[in-house]
């Protein structure tokens, strides 16, 4: 399927006038329409929710939307609690699914009431503990079925090898342990690959947690309120790569759930999923300028942004779709690595890319980076944060994070008195 950018050069060329690049550009329409999706698709479950992973895309405007759909937030930190708390999010609208967790953390969690899902049976007396001795009533466990997750022919992810949820036999003695410390309602979750373009992935880890579910409640007597399927949904980076259908993968769940849990007298659990890159990642862009091109082994594009705008290709290799603003039709008879300036040779968006003449000046957009993009930010080489901007169903465009200053940069020098008389130009 041909990518094709969500702005016009005349649009990127306007925004540009009043807010340099790079900058991230998300777009609500297709936000919007994925979200109705996403809820019709599960709407046979009665009680249906997407809480968002917050660690994805962490803007208060961006989370605002997903609460009008109904949907909640998934944190795993103090400050993505306190993100969703400033959105008014509150209980059970919040679930903290985080490990290697601070206690207090836990405190913050459930102060707000939100439903905390232990990735360790350790993490049971640490809670407790903070919690002044009290549990919540409701709580929620990660399983690790360990091993590799197979799907067809290929192996989808590596459980085994990943320091996430419990084991089963931890899982039953966590269930027991709480429901002795007075937790009444229970959840069970787990994450077993990322980014999966499959329709099949949902389903098939549904099918296993169901027929978990009904075993612990037989064996256990615990009250299953919930199955939380977690993120991992993924989305086609590629132009190759099909989409995933969130109809089929809803309709999916609800077969397996109709196999196994209604003739189980299971039928009132809810379905959680907590997508992150599903939710906003083909929803958002990096818009970038091309600001020096140089010609030695190979042709490099060098452009305004950098890995600390965009983590992936240089910690995944991963691969994200480029478009030159207004040569989208051109020959791509060009062959570039499209870089930006770290002083890491990894800095590279592109490697060995097919791609129209660029010439100095062009508006580059790297596609599919509202997930797991911004946020995976950082300051290397003292690089600064850009701005995030939303593009409104109605074409305007608001600014919802400004762009770091030299300022924001070296404010957590205070300490160091030789910068107060500093002066930092905004
Ligand atoms: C990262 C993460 C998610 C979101 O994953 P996506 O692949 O973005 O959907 C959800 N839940 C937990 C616990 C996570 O760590």
């Amino acid at each position: 399927m041909q990518k094709k950018p969500f702005i016009t050069l005349e649009q990127a060329q306007e925004i540009k006038k009043t807010y340099p690049t790079p900058f991230y550009l998300y777009d609500e329409k297709g936000i919007r329409e994925n979200a109705e999706k996403v809820k019709k698709a599960f709407a046979w479950n009665k009680g249906f929710r997407e809480y968002f992973a917050v660690k994805a895309t962490p803007n208060p405007f961006l989370i605002n939307i997903m609460k009008e759909y109904g949907f909640g937030t998934d944190c795993s930190s103090m400050t993505e609690l306190m993100l969703s708390e400033a959105v008014g999010l509150s209980g059970h609208d919040i679930m903290f699914s985080s490990n290697d967790t601070p206690p207090e953390d836990f405190k913050k969690a459930a102060g707000l009431g939100a439903i905390i899902n232990f990735d360790d049976i350790t993490q049971i007396p640490i809670c407790e503990k903070v919690l002044g001795g009290k549990l919540p009533e409701t709580m929620c466990c990660r399983f690790n079925p360990g091993g590799v997750f197979r799907m067809g022919n290929g192996i989808m992810g590596n459980p085994g090898d990943s320091k996430y949820g419990m084991t089963e036999e931890q899982l039953f003695e966590a269930f027991r342990i709480l429901m002795s410390k007075g937790v009444r309602h229970f959840g069970l979750h787990a994450f077993l690959a990322s980014n999966t373009v499959s329709n099949e992935y949902y389903p098939k880890l549904a099918g296993s947690l169901f027929e978990l579910a009904v075993k612990l409640h037989r064996e256990t007597g615990a009250d299953i309120r919930f199955v939380n399927l977690s993120g991992g949904v993924g989305i086609p980076y590629t132009p190759e790569e099909e989409p995933n259908d969130i109809e089929v993968i809803g309709e999916g769940v609800r077969k397996v759930y109709e196999e196994i849990l209604t003739p189980a007298g299971m039928g009132d659990v809810s379905i959680y999923t907590e997508m992150g890159r599903f939710m906003m990642g083909p929803y958002g862009c990096l818009v970038t300028t091309a600001i020096n091109q140089k010609h030695t082994y190979k042709e490099y594009i060098g452009v305004d942004a950098c890995a600390a705008n965009l983590m992936r290709p240089a910690m995944y290799g991963a691969y994200h779709h480029i478009t030159v603003l207004g040569k989208e039709d051109a020959l791509h008879d060009h062959t570039y690595d499209v870089t930006g300036g770290l002083c890491e040779n990894n800095d590279k968006f592109a490697i060995d890319r097919a791609l129209p003449p660029i010439d100095m000046g062009d508006i580059l957009v790297i596609h599919d980076t509202g997930a797991h993009g911004f946020s995976m930010g950082y300051n290397y080489n003292g690089r600064l944060w850009s701005a995030e901007l939303l593009l409104h169903t109605d074409g305007s465009v608001q600014l919802i994070r400004r762009a770091e200053t030299p300022r924001d940069y070296f404010a957590t020098f205070d300490c160091f008195d030789i910068l107060k008389d500093m002066k930092y130009d905004d």
